[in-house]
């Protein structure tokens, strides 16, 4: 079976996992942690990194140390992979669904500019922004870089500071992209989120970061995801989060980041070759790939078009058969369980999208022999089934 994206541990991981052993250096601190921290604000040109036990945990730190509460409600695409949206539950707030741009498949900056006009008024009393419908106060926005794709975050920005919200943004799999020519780590969001499980591009086992370039922010974020102590005499201001990352994940993050150039690389190879193989079909289109972005190709795979509507599921077994992982990708958020009665836009590309969504095998290590492969395997599929 070829992998859809497995890890790519040839570097210094096991040399870094000696030391922490030998150096006792196994909880969370230590030097990796230290080492990871800063290679993480380097990487998304950031000024601050803090380091914690998963991108979910990141996010829902960074939206309670932006003010996000019980009742709030937090701007969100549905098409995301569930920890965005869990993060603002955890965070006792409620996600306020939004469909998203066919060109970027997350947040649609226009639709959010008209609903926000149409759907959102302030309260007199403390000037707050208030969902006039529900009565519920908007405390947040959250894009999310799909696929490692940037957001069009000029226009989001713009709508953040118009309506006074801090934006949160969910870069899991976009460390080393840029949004017109700029660090995606700085482009101006209060917090910008990363994720090193295990599928990213660059993983530590598990484990997230957060990045900001504002110190007090950075400083508040640290405290509360270490216990909130203030003392060495078990005083805690606050009600903190355990969420902070091990020197083992460290280790391994630090030794992966290493690398992280030399991975970018390697994907976007890897896209380009799907692209050229498939360039000549009509019946199928690349994931996508906005102007204004230096993406990260963190998955590459195929859009599937009208001919194969309902179709999708028949592909990935055809393929699972061939000895090649395919899967679906992120179902969205309205139509999850748990987020079925939130407050949401109309769905129209979300439900165009997320069903013939194919993602490909692309993990660093893909050979290309495998690549080819795969290749003749979905040719001969999308053959078969148009
Ligand atoms: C991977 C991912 C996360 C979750 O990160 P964890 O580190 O697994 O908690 C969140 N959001 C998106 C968009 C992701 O791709």
């Amino acid at each position: 079976m070829i992998p859809l994206a497995v890890p790519n541990l040839a570097g210094r991981e096991a040399e870094y996992l000696q030391e922490c052993i030998a150096s006792t250096f196994v909880s969370s601190v230590g030097p990796f942690v230290d080492r990871f921290e800063a290679m993480v604000a380097k990487a998304s040109g950031a000024r601050y990194a803090v380091a914690t036990s998963a991108g979910t945990t990141a996010l829902h730190a960074a939206l309670v140390v932006c003010g996000v509460g019980r009742d709030d409600l937090v701007i969100v695409p549905s098409f995301t992979f569930i920890a965005s949206v869990a993060a603002i539950a955890h965070a006792g707030a409620e996600p306020w669904l939004f469909d998203i741009s066919p060109d970027t498949w997350t947040i649609d900056p226009a639709l959010v500019a008209s609903t926000l006009a149409e759907e959102t008024c302030r309260r007199s009393e403390d000037d707050e922004l208030i969902h006039t419908k529900s009565g519920k106060r908007v405390a947040g926005i959250l894009p999310v870089y799909t696929l490692g794709v940037p957001a069009d975050m000029d226009p989001i920005i713009a709508l953040a500071r118009e309506y006074r919200l801090p934006i949160i943004a969910d870069a899991a799999a976009a460390l080393g992209t840029k949004y017109k020519g700029r660090p995606t780590g700085a482009l101006g969001a209060e917090f910008t989120m990363f994720s090193f499980n295990g599928n990213k591009t660059v993983t530590a086992g598990g484990g997230g970061a957060i990045v900001t370039d504002d110190k007090k922010l950075a400083a508040l974020f640290r405290h509360l995801t270490t216990t909130a102590r203030i003392s060495q005499e078990y005083d805690h201001d606050m009600v903190g989060f355990n969420y902070r990352m091990t020197n083992l994940q460290a280790a391994v993050g630090c030794a992966q980041l290493e690398n992280l150039s030399q991975f970018l690389a390697i994907k976007k190879q890897i896209a380009q070759a799907y692209s050229r193989a498939f360039a000549s079909r009509h019946d199928v289109s690349e994931f996508p790939n906005p102007h204004f972005v230096e993406q990260g190709f963190w998955f590459s795979g195929l859009f599937l078009g009208p001919a194969f509507f309902n179709k999708s599921e028949a592909i990935r077994k055809q393929l699972v058969l061939a000895g090649i992982d395919a899967r679906p990708f992120w179902k969205p958020a309205h139509l999850q369980i748990p987020y079925s009665q939130s407050i949401a836009t109309s769905m129209k590309v979300t439900n165009m999208t997320w069903q013939n969504v194919l993602t490909l095998p692309c993990s660093t290590n893909l050979t290309p022999d495998e690549q080819s492969r795969v290749i003749e395997a979905v040719s001969k599929a999308l053959d078969d089934l148009s």
